[in-house]
């Protein structure tokens, strides 16, 4: 990987006062010098058009033709985690001596693609590392039975702050529906209980009628996630990201400094996964459309058209840290503030709680023998 000359300096943007390479940061939503801590006000590009730059790109062209490579140029360096997977990006000189999101040392560098799709936009960090590590410090204080080391690691400097890769789908769905529609009726019956006597009961009964009818829908910014180093259970809590309205067009500037993760769920299968979510979608806007009280044999067909994507970066906080053999992920979405984590239970701490329980417990019980 050599750096082309044009390129190298592409996004480069240095600081006023030691010529530093600015950096985007969270607490003052501008941009800081690393160095000095000048802080500079700047206004990306198509600021003065929210909109503007964030592009949705052809879904059929692109699977055609993938050879798409523009925003973050040649001036990159990826490596390769040899445990997890997992792709990190580099847009400066900065490669992190460990993988980010397990914490291993076995990281190789990995020849970039040269058909790889790079965003076109992204959501800039607005949750800054003091305010991330408060989110977490309250997190960890409700879970009681995490081990101190939790504490520790969510604390310190393992904190790292990573753009995640998503793509964003958009589509027009036309669905006609057919079904039939089943409405409740009831009918007295008679009968004879075990103690011989006449009685009568209420019995449901259902009439079928066939239904049909048609519906219109338009998806806008539907997510798949195109990480592999966070665990998506716990991605899902910290969604979403609110990626209609806030996005910005790519610009190093943003992600200077940043880790990005280099998408591994490709188009094509991201693009498959949003097909199935949208033909669910569909299908329960249809049957919720079925008149009556009960439904059956509801058949669907849906034919889609202008299909759109986008491939995006997000701002996540991520903790990982090693219990036992395992790791576990803390993250906090960078844009919202919202938590979600993996914890082992401290069974030192349990076994004390345990203690403690029955240690009251046995005062208890000695006081009401002693009063009595
Ligand atoms: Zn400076
Ligand atoms: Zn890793």
């Amino acid at each position: 990987m050599t750096d082309a000359p044009s390129t190298a300096t592409v996004g480069k943007h240095p600081c006023p006062e030691c010529g530093g390479d600015l950096q985007w940061n969270a607490a003052a939503q501008s941009l800081r010098c690393p160095y000095c801590g000048t802080i500079v006000p700047w206004t990306p590009a198509q600021a003065a058009d929210p909109g503007a730059g964030v592009v949705e790109l052809d879904l059929a062209a692109a699977l055609a033709d993938p050879a798409v490579d523009r925003g973050w140029g040649s001036d990159r360096r990826e490596v390769q985690c040899q445990s997890c997977h997992a792709i990190s990006v580099f847009v400066d000189g900065k490669v992190a001596k460990r993988c980010e999101f397990c914490g291993s040392p076995a990281i190789i560098p990995h020849e970039s693609q040269q058909d790889a799709i790079t965003p076109q936009s992204l959501l800039p960090f607005r949750i800054s590392d003091g305010q991330v590590r408060d989110l977490i410090r309250t997190w960890y204080g409700s879970h009681f039975f995490a081990p101190n080391k939790l504490k520790t690691a969510a604390l310190t400097d393992t904190l790292s702050g990573i753009y995640l890769p998503y793509w964003t789908f958009d589509s027009h769905v036309h669905a006609t529906w057919t079904a039939e529609a089943g409405h409740y009726y009831y009918e007295t019956e008679h009968y004879t209980d075990s103690k011989g006597q006449r009685r009568t009961r209420q019995v449901r009964h259902t009439r079928w009628v066939p239904a049909a009818g048609e519906l219109e829908h338009f998806f806008d910014d539907e997510l798949v996630p195109g990480t592999t180093g966070v665990h998506a259970d716990l991605l899902r809590v910290v969604e979403p990201f609110p990626t209609t309205s806030d996005l910005k067009p790519y610009a190093h500037e943003f992600v200077r400094g940043w880790t990005v993760e280099r998408y591994q769920v490709d188009l094509r299968r991201a693009a498959e996964t949003n097909m199935a979510q949208m033909q669910d979608q569909v299908r329960a806007l249809c049957a919720a459309q079925v008149p009556g009280d009960t439904q059956r044999n509801l058949v669907v067909d849906a034919s889609y058209r202008g299909r759109t994507f986008k491939h995006i970066l997000v701002p996540l906080w991520l903790v990982s840290y090693t219990y036992g053999s395992r790791r576990f992920q803390v993250i906090a979405n960078g844009y919202t503030g919202k938590v979600a984590g993996e914890w082992p239970v401290s069974w030192v701490k349990v076994f004390f709680a345990g203690v403690v329980a029955l240690l009251l417990a046995a005062i208890v019980v000695y006081v009401v023998l002693q009063s009595q």
